[in-house]
């Protein structure tokens, strides 16, 4: 699927959407380069689980931040400042994963593929344009 976006707005508004499809143990991996709008979607993610919007910062800094005020808690996650594979293993998504839906910005990091997660790749267009292109999902 494919979505063009025109602003951060619009871009939060597609993980608002998603949010009501999303279950504990659901991932989205999240493609794209600096700047691509991956935590805004988040942003909106979280929102539509029920978070406070506001409670969603950029996690580049923390690496990883669970947010628990919502439906089902969230686990969103930076790979951006990992550099190996054993530092993304020691993160131990999977077994985090259970329990949460686990949000990865620059999941092209990961070590291994996720069977079953939703990808989300953000492009760059003109000005504010932005591509989102979307792995089908059946849920
Ligand atoms: P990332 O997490 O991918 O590095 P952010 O979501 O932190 O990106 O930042 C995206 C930046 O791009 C923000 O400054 C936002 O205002 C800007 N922006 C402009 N147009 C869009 C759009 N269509 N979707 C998302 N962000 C956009
Ligand atoms: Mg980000």
């Amino acid at each position: 699927m494919n979505i063009t976006t025109h602003s951060q707005e619009e871009t939060a508004d597609v993980g608002r959407k998603l949010a009501p499809r999303l279950t504990a143990g659901s991932v989205l991996l999240l493609i794209g380069d600096l700047g691509a709008g991956k935590t805004a979607l988040v942003r909106g993610l979280a929102e539509g689980l029920g978070v406070a919007p506001e409670e969603v910062s950029s996690p580049t800094f923390t690496l990883m931040q669970e947010y628990r005020g919502g439906r089902v808690p969230l686990i969103h996650v930076d790979l951006y400042r990992l550099n190996n594979a054993r530092e993304i293993e020691e993160l131990g998504l999977e077994e985090l994963g259970l329990n949460a839906v686990l949000a990865i910005e620059w999941a092209e990091k990961l070590p291994r593929p996720v069977p079953d997660a939703i990808e989300i790749r953000i492009a760059h267009g003109d000005g504010d344009e932005r591509r989102l292109t979307m792995t089908p999902w059946s849920a």
